[in-house]
C-alpha cells in the first residue's frame, strides 16, 4: 500500500505534483538539487493550497496538509518511500543520474514512475534494475486542475505495478488512460499533429487570429492553436516535437516556432509568442473574436490528421477508442475526441483530405492510415452510413426524387435529380413535404438540412411542368396541391433547418431558402429569381422574402439578374460563405452547434420566429393569387416557351 511518495524534481511540474499528492492524503518528500529550489517550491505549494482554500476546493487546513510535505536534497532520505515519481527536466543524461542513484536506494518492490512528455518509458526503465516497476505517469500541466494522467506501460513493465499506479491515480481523483510506450504517448502525438498542420496553414498566409478564431469559435476548442502554444511554451512544443521526430514519429519540425524559439518568444512566459502579454510570466487570454475569415478555412484540415493519428494509435493497439476519446475530452477540453470527430464528418472526407494534403506536398505523415482505407472499404463512413469508429443511429428513405438521410441526431434531406438540376416538379415538391414531415416527427432529429445532389442546389420549378399548365386552374391546382402544403410546413417548421447552398439556386430554389434559420452557401454558389423572364413572379421573395430578408430581393426579383453567394451574404440571405469542397465541414459544425441547446429552447424561439412569418400571411396569400393569375395569361405561356426553344419571349401584356 502506498503511503509515502517521493517526487524527484521541485520544478513546474514537480511541485504541482507534490501538491497534489499531499493534498490527497500521501506524506510527500520532494527532492531538488539545492534547498533554495525547494524553498521556493514549497512556498508555491503552500500559496496554491490556500488558493484552493479560498475557492473551497479543499477540505482541509492548508496547513495540515503542508504538515505531510518534506524537503530534502539527499535522495537516501527516499529510502521508506513506496513510490518515486520522477520529474527532473527532460534530459536523458539528467533522468539516467536520478534514476540509478535512487533505484539503489528503493526497496526492491517500491514502484519508480517518471512523469517524461517523450522519452520512452523502456528506455528509462532500463536505466534501473526494476523493469517491471517501472512506468510512465505523465501528468498535464497544471496536474492540480488538469482531471486527466498518461500511464505508459514500459515493455516489461507487470500487471500489478498498472493496477498498484491505477488505484493511486484513483485516489487522486483523476482519470486515466492507458497508452504503450511510443514517441509523444498519446495526447503530445494527436496535439503535435494538430500544431503542425496549423503552422503549415499560418505558413500558406492564414493569418493567426484567424486560425485560432476558427479552432475556437468553428471546432469549439477551449484555446485557439497559438493561444495554446503562448500558455504551454513555444520551446516546450518545439522541444517536444523535436525529441519525437528524432525517435521515428512521422512529422517535421515547423519554421515558424524555430525562429520564436530562436528569438526567445516563448508565449506567456517571455510576455511574447504569438501574442503579446502585459506581464511577463503571467498568461492572459488574446481577445479572439468571430470572423468572417474564419469560415474560408477549413477545420478538417486540423481534424483529419488528428483522426490520422488516431487511426494509428487504435490500430496498434496503443491505446483504445475509449481512451483516446477521453484523453482529448478531458486534457484538451475537446468537445468530441477524434474518432467521434471522423465519424461525424464522414471517414470518406477525412481520407480525401489526406489524400489531398499527401498530393499537393508528397509528405508521407499524409498518407491514410490502413484503418481508415478499410473502414472506406466497408463502407463504414460514420454517421452517413451508421457505423464508423462507433455505432450511430442511422436510417435512409426515398421519397420520389427525394433522400432523407437521418444521421444520428440531424435529417439530411437531398433533391437528387441532378441530371435536371434538381428542378422542382411535382414528385420533389411532395418529397420534399412528405420528408420534411417524417423528420419533423421524429423526436431524435434536433435539426434539418436541405442540399442538392451533383453540382446544383435546385434550378427552380421544372419548367416542363410550368409548361404544361393550360390555364390558371391548372397552376391553381399546384399551388393548392403542392406548393402551398409545403409553404406552410416550412413556415411554420418547429425544428431549426439549415440549407447548403452548393451550386445554382434559382427561382423556387433560391426561394426556399427564405425559410431557412441558417444558410451555408459555397463561394461559387449563384442565386437568382429569374421567374419574370419567363412570365411568372416569385412568390416567396415578393412576400417573406421582401419583408423578412432584404429590400434587395426587389432588385434581382423585377431584373432576374444572377447574384453571387457574397451578394446573398450581404443582403442576409446567406448566412456563411465557405470554399467549394467545404459545405460538408459547415453542415458538421451547425448540426452540432444547434444540438447543443436545449430542444424546449430551440422549439420556443422556433415558435416566435414562426409567428412573425404568420403576420405576412396574407402578403404571401396575395402573392400566390399573383402567380395564379398570371400563370392564366398569354404572356405566361409564351415565358415557358420561349425559355424552353432558347429564344427572346414577344411579350403581348395578355
Ligand atoms: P522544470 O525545468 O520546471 O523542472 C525540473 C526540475 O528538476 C528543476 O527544479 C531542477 O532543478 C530539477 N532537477 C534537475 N536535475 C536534478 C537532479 N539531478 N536531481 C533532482 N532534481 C533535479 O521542468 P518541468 O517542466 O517541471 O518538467 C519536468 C518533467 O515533466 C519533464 O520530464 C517534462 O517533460 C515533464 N512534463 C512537463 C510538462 C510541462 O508542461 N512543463 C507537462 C508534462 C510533463
Amino acid at each position: 500500500m502506498i503511503k509515502e511518495v517521493g517526487v524527484i524534481g521541485a520544478g513546474v511540474m514537480g511541485h504541482g505534483i507534490a501538491e497534489l499528492i499531499a493534498a490527497s492524503g500521501y506524506n510527500v518528500i520532494i527532492n531538488d538539487v539545492n534547498q533554495e529550489i525547494l524553498d521556493k517550491a514549497t512556498e508555491k505549494v503552500r500559496w496554491s493550497l490556500e488558493r484552493l482554500s479560498k475557492r473551497g476546493t479543499l477540505k482541509e487546513d492548508p496547513e495540515s496538509v503542508m504538515a505531510r510535505i518534506r524537503t530534502s536534497t539527499e535522495l537516501s532520505a527516499f529510502s521508506s518511500v513506496d513510490l518515486v515519481i520522477e520529474v527532473v527536466k527532460e534530459k536523458t543524461e539528467v533522468k539516467r543520474q536520478v534514476l540509478s542513484k535512487v533505484d539503489t536506494i528503493l526497496a526492491n518492490g517500491t514502484i519508480i514512475a517518471s512523469n517524461t512528455s517523450t522519452i520512452p518509458i523502456s528506455e528509462l526503465a532500463s536505466m534501473t534494475s526494476r523493469r517491471q516497476k517501472f512506468l510512465g505517469l505523465h501528468f498535464s500541466n497544471p496536474p492540480v486542475m488538469m482531471p486527466i494522467v498518461e500511464i505508459i506501460m514500459g515493455d516489461r513493465t507487470d500487471e500489478s505495478t498498472l493496477e498498484t499506479i491505477k488505484a493511486f491515480v484513483e485516489t487522486l481523483k483523476k482519470d486515466y488512460v492507458i497508452v504503450k510506450d511510443v514517441p509523444g504517448f498519446l495526447i503530445n502525438r494527436l496535439n503535435d499533429r494538430i500544431i503542425l498542420e496549423a503552422m503549415t496553414m499560418l505558413e500558406e498566409g492564414t493569418p493567426q487570429e484567424v486560425l485560432d478564431a476558427m479552432v475556437r469559435f468553428r471546432l469549439g476548442f477551449p484555446m485557439g492553436i497559438c493561444e495554446l502554444l503562448d500558455f504551454v511554451g513555444i520551446d516546450t512544443v518545439y522541444n517536444a516535437n523535436r525529441e519525437m521526430v528524432k525517435r521515428g514519429f512521422n512529422s517535421r519540425s515547423s519554421d515558424i516556432l524555430r525562429e520564436k524559439v530562436e528569438n526567445g518568444l516563448l508565449g506567456s512566459k517571455t510576455g511574447e509568442g504569438f501574442y503579446q502579454y502585459e506581464k511577463q510570466g503571467s498568461y492572459s487570454r488574446p481577445v479572439l473574436r468571430p470572423m468572417e475569415a474564419m469560415y474560408r478555412i477549413d477545420p478538417l484540415r486540423l481534424l483529419a490528421v488528428a483522426v490520422n493519428e488516431a487511426a494509428w494509435l487504435l490500430r496498434n493497439k496503443v491505446s483504445t477508442a475509449g481512451d483516446i476519446e477521453k484523453a482529448m475530452k478531458l486534457a484538451m477540453n475537446w468537445p468530441h475526441g477524434p474518432l467521434e470527430y471522423a465519424d461525424r464528418f464522414g471517414i470518406d472526407e477525412v481520407v480525401r483530405e489526406l489524400r489531398e494534403r499527401w498530393a499537393s506536398t508528397g509528405e508521407s505523415r499524409y498518407s491514410p492510415d490502413q484503418l481508415l482505407l478499410e473502414m472506406l472499404g466497408r463502407n463504414d463512413l460514420g454517421w452517413k452510413t451508421g457505423k464508423g469508429f462507433m455505432g450511430w443511429n442511422f436510417s435512409e428513405a426515398s421519397f420520389g426524387p427525394i433522400r432523407l438521410r437521418k444521421m444520428h441526431d440531424y435529417a439530411l434531406i437531398s433533391l437528387n435529380r441532378p441530371e435536371r438540376l434538381n428542378s422542382l416538379d411535382e414528385p420533389s415538391w411532395k418529397g420534399l413535404l412528405d420528408a420534411f414531415e417524417d423528420a419533423r416527427s421524429d423526436a431524435a432529429m434536433r435539426s434539418v438540412v436541405l442540399t442538392g445532389e451533383g453540382r446544383a442546389f435546385s434550378a427552380g420549378d421544372d419548367i416542363g411542368m410550368m409548361e404544361s399548365w393550360k390555364d390558371g386552374n391548372d397552376a391553381n391546382n399546384w399551388m393548392k396541391s403542392f406548393a402551398e402544403p409545403l409553404i406552410e410546413l416550412l413556415a411554420n417548421y418547429p425544428k431549426p433547418v439549415v440549407s447548403a447552398v452548393n451550386g445554382l439556386a434559382f427561382g423556387g430554389g433560391c426561394e426556399l431558402n427564405m425559410f431557412f434559420d441558417i444558410v451555408l452557401a459555397a463561394e461559387d454558389a449563384v442565386f437568382a429569381l429569374p421567374e419574370g423572364l419567363i412570365g411568372a413572379m416569385p412568390p416567396i421573395a415578393s412576400s417573406y422574402g421582401y419583408s423578412l430578408i432584404s429590400r434587395k430581393l426587389g432588385r434581382y426579383a423585377l431584373t432576374g439578374e444572377w447574384f453571387s453567394a457574397d451578394e446573398a451574404r450581404e443582403m442576409g440571405l446567406v448566412d456563411i460563405v465557405v470554399p467549394p469542397g467545404q459545405l460538408n465541414s459547415a453542415i458538421c459544425e451547425f448540426t452540432g452547434k444547434l444540438s447543443r441547446v436545449a430542444p424546449l429552447s430551440s422549439a420556443s424561439i422556433k415558435s416566435a420566429i414562426n409567428l412573425l412569418r404568420e403576420s405576412h400571411k396574407n402578403q404571401a396569400k396575395f402573392t400566390s393569387d399573383e402567380l395564379v393569375r398570371l400563370a392564366s395569361t398569354k404572356d405566361f405561356n409564351e415565358g415557358q416557351k420561349a425559355f424552353l426553344s432558347k429564344r427572346e419571349p414577344r411579350w403581348e401584356s395578355k
